[in-house]
């Protein structure tokens, strides 16, 4: 059964955005249905987009809560307990260089060669210009982790 609709004594203003909660969890049902490939490259993709889900899922309360002041800090805090949203990439987006950070494994990583951080993190401009000095092109499209295609503030 849904999660979602299981929830009960939720606070005021939880039955104005379950529908959009609701939604995020058919979308993550969909791809945890999806079939289960020996590609790695296709259960790698799986993990991206369920990772995307989770993230816009996150943006979406921390817009309401933070940006436009729809929910009261008791529901917001309740959607933390539930698991409806990630407090901590949430406390990262309301620092200064984090705004658009995708996701709480790409500034803790050190298994990248871009030293800590990932290199989604890199600015474009930076890629460019470091490309430009080698003399090629910036081929970074996605990074591994959860398939960022960069979020550096200044992108
Ligand atoms: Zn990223
Ligand atoms: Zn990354």
């Amino acid at each position: 059964m849904s999660h979602v609709k299981k929830i009960k004594n939720a606070p005021e203003g939880f039955n104005k955005i379950s529908p959009v909660l609701f939604d995020f969890e058919k979308k993550l049902d969909e791809v945890h249905k999806e079939k289960e490939s020996r590609l790695s490259a296709k259960s790698q993709e799986k993990l991206w987009k369920i990772m995307q889900i989770h993230h816009e899922r996150s943006l979406y309360i921390y817009k309401l809560y933070y940006k436009r002041k729809l929910i009261s800090r008791e529901l917001y805090q309740f959607l933390i307990k539930h698991k409806f949203c990630d407090k901590h990439l949430i406390a990262k987006w309301r620092k200064q260089g984090y705004e658009k950070l995708c996701c709480l494994r790409c500034i803790q990583s050190d298994e990248t060669t871009h030293g800590k951080t990932c290199i989604c993190r890199v600015p474009r401009a930076q890629l460019e210009l470091e490309a430009e000095k080698k003399g090629t092109e910036v081929t970074f499209k996605q990074c591994v982790h959860c398939g960022c295609r960069g979020c550096a503030s200044t992108d």
